[in-house]
């Protein structure tokens, strides 16, 4: 494949592409390739190892913070007194009558590697922990294949990584369906015009192969149809045991009449949420700038393992904490707005496209009230390598320079306090040109990209 000229070499990635479900709905409902680099991203070994040996420690912080719920209810609550979606979670968190004991999180830290001044070896720092809906399981793979098949017989060969998602998921839902007791159905949540539809379907279908009838339905479909009978969820006649969550994680999708009885009924219902209103909450921004502190985070997992997820934050501030700047200290919202470049400011909401940069950033701040930037967190700005990368979208091919996020996908399943399977799952890298501020696949701005070790450089060389 190497040798190929370049034009040709982009067609016969694009039909691999759309051979192998590297594929997506556009807007226009056409089948399209999902968009994808040509070439992989390469990474250190040392961060490489880092990143999946702290997936583990993720997981376990998530699920401590998903049983204090009246931590999250206490910290969350100020911020969200303007924010009606936020405060109806928060009272769905506090009154779930939910009596299931066992529990299940699919959840997805993202990272950005940067120089480090310090090391040979960069430094990964942490965007976010996605505890709800984390998607592209199934489409990184693809991608990984697609890689592969690129690099077939070339010296990269040996050095891709392939570590696909989908085996590890679907082997944690078949545990989970099992231990509920092998009878029934697992509801996929899922947005009406979902464009993503393959990266879900290929889910589906592994789930399928392992014996496990799964069901595409809508938060409203679940209101609208669903009941409790005995304690159990019951859908169209059956038994939903788990209820995996790809959508539900914003106001848009309870918009419909119906959608909040949806969630409601999952919540009061003994089905396994993936997750609950609760550990959706564990994975929101504010908490996440709280958890910054080492001692708040030594509540949740040991010092050790604090010290070593800690390692990966960026600065993370409520805006009226003081921040040290220029030989003074001020409030970290003046700070973002005297210093613009350094900082983002981001709501308590997921799914991308949410967060204030630059001048729009400093516009809000400059006219904002006390309540209303409660509702944001402070972030500083993470400025990650970049390199030239060559990217395909619609079959054109765009070469700039680009930045790599890299996310780690971690399974968990426990029953009371007690936690039954806790391990990493793979990867996802989503590649965007580094002029845009966010990268999200759906939002059309990323592209699906796969890892490749760096040549281990010994010190001595560098
Ligand atoms: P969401 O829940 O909407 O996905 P994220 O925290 O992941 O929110 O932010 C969305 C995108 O914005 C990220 O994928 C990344 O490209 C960019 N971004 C987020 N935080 C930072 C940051 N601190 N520095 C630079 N870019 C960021
Ligand atoms: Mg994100």
């Amino acid at each position: 494949m190497q040798g190929e000229a370049p034009i040709a070499r982009l067609q016969v990635a694009v039909d691999f592409a759309l051979a192998n479900g590297l594929v997506k709905l556009s807007g226009d409902d056409r089948l399209v390739h999902a968009p994808f680099t040509l070439s992989p991203c390469p990474i250190h070994p040392a961060p490489h190892q880092t990143l999946s040996s702290l997936t583990p420690i993720f997981n376990e912080l998530a699920f401590n913070l998903s049983r204090d719920v009246d931590f999250l209810v206490e910290v969350l609550e100020s911020g969200s007194r303007d924010d009606p979606f936020m405060a109806r979670m928060l009272n769905l968190a506090r009154h779930g009558k939910g009596n299931q004991p066992l529990s299940m999180a699919v959840n997805r830290s993202d990272y950005f590697l940067c120089d480090d001044e310090n090391s040979p070896a960069p430094k990964p720092v942490q965007v976010e922990l996605n505890t709800i809906a984390a998607s592209y399981p199934a489409l990184s793979s693809r991608v990984q294949s697609l890689h592969r098949f690129l690099h077939l017989g070339t010296e990269r060969e040996q050095r891709l990584v392939s570590d696909d998602p989908i085996p590890p998921l679907a082997e944690t839902f078949s545990f989970a369906y099992e231990r509920y007791g092998n009878a029934g159905c697992v509801v996929m949540v899922v947005q009406r015009d979902e464009r993503n539809l393959f990266d879900q379907r290929l889910l589906e279908f592994a789930l399928i192969e392992r014996g496990i009838p799964m069901r595409r339905v809508t938060l409203a479909e679940i209101g609208s149809e669903g009941s409790i009978r005995d304690g159990h969820l019951m859908i169209r006649g059956e038994i939903a045991c788990l209820v995996y969550m790809r959508a539900g994680y914003g106001p848009e999708d309870y918009v419909a009449a119906d959608a909040w009885r949806g969630r409601e009924l999952i919540e009061n219902s003994s089905a396994v949420a993936i997750p609950t209103v609760a550990g959706q909450l564990a994975g929101s921004k504010k908490i996440q700038q709280l958890l910054s502190g080492l001692p708040l985070l030594s509540r949740y997992v040991t010092e050790e393992n604090a010290r070593d997820i800690a390692a990966t934050f960026a600065g993370l501030y409520d805006p009226e904490e003081l921040v040290a700047i220029d030989g003074e200290e001020l409030p970290a919202w003046r700070a973002a707005i005297r210093y613009p470049e350094r900082y983002v400011i981001k709501p308590q909401r997921e799914g991308g496209g949410n967060n204030l940069f630059g001048a729009g950033m400093v516009a809000f701040l400059s006219a904002s009230t006390l309540a209303q930037r409660a509702a944001f967190i402070v972030m500083e700005r993470i400025v990650p390598q970049s390199r030239y990368s060559p990217m395909v979208k619609e079959g054109r091919l765009l070469e700039e320079s680009a930045v790599s996020e890299i996310g780690r996908f971690g399974v968990l399943v426990a029953e009371g306090g007690h936690i039954l399977k806790n391990r990493d799952a793979g990867y996802l890298v989503r590649t965007k040109p580094a002029a845009r501020l966010e990268g999200g696949i759906s939002a059309g701005f990323g592209y699906l990209d796969s890892l490749i070790l760096e040549e281990p450089i010994s010190v001595n060389q560098k």
